[in-house]
């Protein structure tokens, strides 16, 4: 295909501003779908193939569309749409040159709208703004059309306005696409080059790599060469989804693709990476390659310790479709053997967990999630802590540093107050404040990691009445004052409840794990002290009373069988339960003090 009558394009939105459906419309408008297979087959059989676990979800797709007699072939190409795989977004943008920025006409520009044309006006493309919904009742175009054309500068008549839901401006969007996003250049007969922006493991074919061909061109049988790990493979099938994957004779200048190489795992075919020719190699790669950078840590355990190695084949099952999974084992006296796993954020373990219990069915416990600390100690040894149990004690540490982020949040300004409160609350910088209208403000914060992964959406949402909108990004570390919080049952530390806080917040912390503790543990034969500690500096305690009468005093003297039947029935309760030192906890209790509230 000639690279003239190409255009690629993604759509950028904030969550629900309705990408998915303006798509659906796309490929109905454009005949790629019939609108009888849209509705009774397209999107039900995706939704079963997800169930499965198998993704054949357009990556991808390749549309006809033809303008004043000439034929051109727009690629839409899809970007993930959470915070977490911010990179991978990136990825897909590199591989356009348009995008269409998508803003609900009742709802207004929100922060994963500016975070993600930030982004597309990084790789330079060309923006075509879009407003979705007009057919709603409270939207308000002439109000958001000038909202929009003064962020991107243009003129609000400039503002295509579309409905996702009845198709109204799907063709003129599409006729946009073709006169004002440019077509693809690249050096035809020089060697190969074809960025991965994307790469799905399906279990019938392998690993399939979703491509953009900058340079040359790839072809079936060609033997290939993966730019940063320098491993070979041969192309086993190349060709464009539309929707189904329609093998071709291959990929030329600015062409978007699939292909399979039989590789068995994602981490074989990174986003990011560069496809050359193994003949005729390429001598720079396409920008930079990034490993995708776990960003929290949770440990996971099964509730059932003989499901154990359930958990590892499962575990090992996903990273085959998750290059940004990782996990080690790991023990913990409260909770048995699991696994330390690293994720990119809160979302992606979510995930993560859900698919562990639903897809490969396992019950499990996860452990508080914590950040990465970067420790220096007075020796001048470094150690990087992903476990808050392993957090070296004593005088010996000199430094700790925590991750950062440069966070965004879109409000109402009627709620400039509540939200700078909460930053405060959670150590926030203020970088930057700006009226995008009259009543509509972006914030600007710096904030450590830690304080936004756990509550702080949750904290805003609330405190804003679900108004404001949230976006961050990676920015660095700090220094901080942060310091371990141990929880010690009648002296013995419990691992899974040791955490890093900052030191302001450790008696708060400790106040409230044991009293969390003192409600779930049931009275033993003894007293039992929880206390909480900052090494040896106990910071909080409470105490759990003895029971009086043990169980076999009330048969005292009795008949032996009642007295073995009760010896029995303890036995049994005996096996949930998880010794620290002389105590006895059931596994329920350390479950429910993990669990939030
Ligand atoms: P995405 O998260 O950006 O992919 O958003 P979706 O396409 O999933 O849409 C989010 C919600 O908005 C869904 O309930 C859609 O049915 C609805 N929606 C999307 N487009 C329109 C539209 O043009 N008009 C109306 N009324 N609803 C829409
Ligand atoms: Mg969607």
């Amino acid at each position: 295909t000639a690279p003239e009558i190409l255009r690629n394009f993604c759509i950028i939105a904030h969550i629900d501003h309705g990408k998915s459906t303006l798509a659906d419309r796309m490929l109905q408008a454009t005949g790629v779908v019939q609108p009888r297979d849209m509705k009774a087959q397209y999107l039900d059989r995706m939704d079963i193939e997800r169930e499965r676990g198998i993704t054949i979800k357009s990556q991808a797709v390749r549309m006809p569309w033809e303008v004043d007699g000439t034929a051109y072939a727009l690629n839409m190409i899809d970007t993930p749409g959470h915070v977490d795989f911010t990179y991978e977004v990136s990825r897909s943008l590199a591989a356009c040159e348009g995008a269409l920025l998508l803003v609900d006409a009742a709802q207004g520009i929100e922060a994963q709208t500016l975070a993600n044309l930030y982004l597309a006006m990084e790789n330079d493309l060309t923006i075509i703004p879009v407003l979705n919904k007009i057919d709603l009742p409270a939207a308000q175009p002439e109000k958001y059309a000038a909202e929009l054309a003064n962020l991107i500068g243009g003129d609000p008549e400039d503002v295509l306005l579309v409905s996702g839901k009845t198709g109204v401006g799907v063709e003129a969007l599409l006729d946009r696409i073709v006169a004002e996003i440019p077509s693809p250049v690249g050096v035809a007969d020089a060697p190969a080059r074809a960025m991965i922006f994307d790469s799905v493991y399906d279990s019938y074919r392998g690993v399939v790599t979703y491509v953009r061909v900058v340079d040359g061109a790839l072809t079936p049988r060609q033997r290939i060469q993966m730019m940063s790990t320098r491993a070979s493979h041969e192309l086993l099938e190349i060709g464009v989804i539309s929707p189904e994957p329609n093998p071709t004779k291959g990929l030329g200048v600015g062409e978007v693709g699939y292909l399979i190489t039989g590789v068995k795992d994602v981490r074989q075919s990174k986003v990011g990476d560069t496809v050359t020719d193994l003949a005729k190699p390429a001598t720079e790669s396409l920008g930079g390659y990034e490993d995708p950078k776990p960003m929290v840590f949770s440990g996971l355990y099964p509730l059932d310790g003989s499901d154990y190695p359930d958990l590892r084949d499962a575990l090992d099952k996903l990273k085959l479709n998750d290059a940004a999974l990782v996990y080690e084992p790991e023990t913990s006296a409260a909770l048995g053997f699991g696994f330390r796993c690293g994720f990119l954020g809160l979302l992606h373990l979510e995930i993560t967990r859900d698919r562990l219990e639903r897809e490969f069915n396992l019950d499990l416990i996860s452990t508080a999630p914590n950040v990465v600390y970067d420790v220096t100690m007075e020796d001048g040894s470094e150690a990087v802590v992903t476990n808050p149990s392993e957090f070296p004690t004593g005088g010996k540490v000199a430094e700790v540093r925590e991750p950062m982020v440069a966070a965004t949040i879109l409000a109402p300004s009627d709620y400039v107050g509540a939200i700078m409160e909460l930053c405060q609350a959670r150590r926030g910088q203020l970088k930057g404040m700006d009226y995008l209208s009259e009543d509509r403000v972006e914030l600007r914060y710096r904030l450590p990691l830690a304080e936004i992964v756990f509550d702080f959406f949750d904290q805003l949402k609330s405190k804003t009445r679900g108004y404001a909108s949230l976006d961050w990004k990676a920015e660095g570390e700090e220094a901080a004052d942060l310091v371990k919080v141990d929880i010690l049952l009648q002296g013995e530390q419990v691992d899974a409840f040791s955490a890093i806080t900052h030191r302001d917040k450790a008696y708060a912390y400790g106040v409230m794990m044991t009293g969390k503790l003192r409600e779930l543990i049931p009275r033993q034969q003894f007293e039992v002290p929880i206390q909480a500690a900052i090494g040896s500096r106990i910071i909080a305690r409470e105490n759990i009373r003895a029971i009086r009468k043990d169980v076999l005093a009330k048969c005292y003297g009795g008949d032996i069988t009642r007295k073995r039947k009760l010896l029995e029935k303890q036995k049994e309760g005996k096996k949930r339960m998880k010794m620290v030192g002389r105590v006895e906890v059931p596994q329920e209790a350390f479950i429910a003090a993990l669990s939030s509230d």
